[in-house]
């Protein structure tokens, strides 16, 4: 039924399971003595951490931050604003931030000087998607699941208005939806 919404297929269901399972084994090579703190950051990350956290054979610990930027629309403004902050102190503690999808990197990059200023040993990022072409500051994510055009795209956590973030895969949405959905 959702797949009826979707124009193109990005990332595939396989294609992301080989990637999980790649990102896990460099992970589990470069964190296995290191007993993390893995964030995730909520909504668009549950699908991916889930699938992450099964592939990591190492001792660590999880938690969760919200912030929003992209406030249920298309565009990024740049505006972040904590929703729901971590519950586990970091001082002294090897981060690693879980994301869906780097673009402009401005999330990234505020929550990383956030977590260094509380103290953090360090802070590395792994992503799914990255889109390099949407970057407006100066940041690399340190794994990446793969590289993709700058479109917006929904499904495996990422959202249009809240929906679509249950499709097993990544994928553009038809014209039709935006038209059907502007107020
Ligand atoms: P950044 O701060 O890097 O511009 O944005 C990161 C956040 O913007 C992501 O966590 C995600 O919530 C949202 N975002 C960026 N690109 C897309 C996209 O193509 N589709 C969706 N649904 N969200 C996106």
């Amino acid at each position: 039924m959702l797949n009826r919404d979707i124009a193109e297929v990005l990332v595939s269901r396989d294609e992301i399971n080989s990637m999980v399972k790649q990102l896990g084994h460099a992970l589990t090579e470069d964190y296995k003595s290191k007993n993390p703190l893995v964030i995730g950051l909520l909504k668009g990350c549950i699908p991916f951490i889930s699938d992450l956290l099964k592939e990591l054979d190492f001792i660590l610990e999880i938690d969760f931050m919200d912030v929003s930027s992209y406030h249920g629309g298309l565009q990024s403004t740049g505006d972040i604003k904590i929703i729901k902050d971590l519950s586990t102190p970091v001082k002294g503690r090897h981060v690693l931030i879980a994301e869906d999808i780097v673009d402009s990197g401005r999330t990234i990059q505020a929550i990383r000087a956030l977590l260094l200023y509380r103290g953090a040993l360090s802070v590395k990022v792994v992503t799914l998607l990255d889109k390099p072409k949407g970057r407006v500051v100066e940041l690399q994510p340190d794994y990446i699941g793969t590289t993709i055009p700058d479109a917006f795209v929904v499904g495996y956590g990422l959202d249009y208005q809240e929906r679509y973030r249950n499709l097993p895969y990544v994928g553009t949405l038809k014209p039709s939806v935006y038209a059907s959905t502007e107020e």
